[in-house]
């Protein structure tokens, strides 16, 4: 991937000369080292760096213009200092400068055309945190794009009885519309009250679950309910689209040309492929605001190396693993991913008897079970099955209290928060 090389060393160069963040770590990259090698000396970006060291992490061309998060460009199209998403904490501020706003533009059509609808098919989008409503007073040149791209809006924050069902009439209206682009959780809310209530399925052609972790469970009722083709794509605010899953459905090509990624542990090792590790991002085409080895906060795993039969030569991750902030603690330290423990939940759980549940820690081996129940016959026993489970994978130390609840609150984004770590937070 001589490309690649090229435009790591081009980021790496002017980060290492242009922006006083960098210039202070005193690296220099040897003769004989590529450019991955020198990348793998510097050290980990986190969230905290970021807003500590703001003004600094700006090349020196821009620094008067830019001098906190609040910082607003004079005019036309230019940089533009973007949040991150904020599921949890501080929202952090980063620069999107002009040329990583066309990548981010190109790769998001790049990742509809991976998904089967390339620009101008019609789509419904099943979106919105609470930071996108506010944004719905949005400038007309916006909406006019959005009809130009074919953009159904449907509103996915925090959905009520009422709104699941004019979703789906919006759907059924409008049969021609084959595609949706979704919030992965809004999307599962929608198909589980279309089976819970035993209602007639929505057909679709191709989903593009978006914004949380496709778990196996979760697309297979994506698949039944919507009788749909369903892709994971992974991206965020502040690095735009990182990856998606192609047409083979062997695991997610992550978009090289823009973005460059590392799976580490918590050593800060390379994980090799079915390793699950933290995800470092690299953003090549973002050079007035360098990001070299960004902690996401993400967690993944490298698909095993070699071709994809859809002919891409990105290299793909097999999955992403929930967030690191979600990991649980087992009794001897282990940290188990949000994934791991869903997926475990799952197998155990009986669906007919408990709608929603929620499962935190709240100490070293405490951890609250909260759950929704739907009938009484057979919840004993099922709870029981959960608690044997749980006290499997977390430890025979582990204490856990059942908490019946009329329902689950969401995360400030609106999310489902499945798994909650309150010591890590
Ligand atoms: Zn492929």
């Amino acid at each position: 991937m001589f490309a690649v090389e090229t435009r790591l060393s081009r980021l790496l160069a002017a980060a290492t000369a242009q922006s006083t963040h960098y210039r202070k770590l005193g690296l220099i990259r040897n003769p004989n080292e590529n450019a991955a090698q020198f990348l793998r000396r510097f050290p980990i970006l986190t969230r905290e760096q970021i807003r500590d060291d703001f003004a600094e992490l700006v090349i020196d061309r821009l620094r008067t213009h830019i001098t906190s998060p609040a910082s607003v460009a004079s005019g036309g199209y230019d940089w533009l200092v973007v949040k991150t998403g904020g599921t949890t904490g501080t929202p952090t501020g980063v620069v999107h400068d002009a040329e990583f706003r066309d990548w981010g533009r190109t790769t998001r059509i790049f990742a509809q055309q991976l998904c089967g609808f390339s620009l101008g098919t019609p789509y419904f989008r099943l979106w919105g945190s609470e930071q996108d409503l506010r944004h719905q007073e949005e400038k007309l040149d916006r909406r006019v794009l959005r009809n130009l791209l074919g953009e159904i809006p449907m509103n996915a924050f925090r959905a009520k009885e009422s709104e699941l069902r004019q979703h789906l009439r919006m759907i059924e209206r409008r049969p021609e519309v084959r595609h949706l682009m979704a919030y992965v959780d809004a999307a599962v809310s929608l198909a589980t009250f279309v089976e819970d209530r035993k209602l007639p399925k929505p057909r679709l052609k191709t989903i593009m679950a978006c914004a949380g972790t496709v778990t196996e469970e979760w697309r297979r009722i994506l698949e039944r309910t919507f009788q749909a083709e369903v892709f994971d794509k992974y991206g965020s605010r502040e690095c735009s689209d990182i990856a998606c899953e192609c047409s083979s459905h062997k695991g997610l090509h992550v978009f090289a040309p823009n973005v460059y990624l590392e799976v580490v542990d918590d050593a800060g090792q390379e994980c090799p492929p079915g390793k699950p590790g933290r995800i470092l991002v690299t953003l090549l085409n973002n050079l007035s605001f360098p990001m070299v080895r960004y902690q996401i906060g993400d967690m993944g795993v490298w698909a095993e190396p070699g071709a994809c039969p859809c002919g891409l030569a990105f290299p793909r991750l097999a999955n992403l693993q929930g967030r690191e902030d979600d990991m649980l603690a087992t009794e001897d330290g282990t940290l188990l991913t949000s994934v791991f423990i869903r997926h475990f939940v799952g197998v155990s759980l009986n669906r007919q008897l408990i709608r929603e549940w929620q499962f935190e820690q709240i100490g070293p081996r405490d951890f609250v079970f909260r759950y929704v129940p739907l009938k009484p016959d057979g919840l004993e026993d099922n709870l029981r099955q959960i608690q044997s489970s749980f006290v499997a994978a977390l430890g025979a130390s582990t204490r856990i209290q059942l908490e019946p609840v009329t329902a689950i609150a969401p995360s400030p984004s609106g999310k489902t928060q499945w798994i909650r770590n309150n010591l890590r937070r």
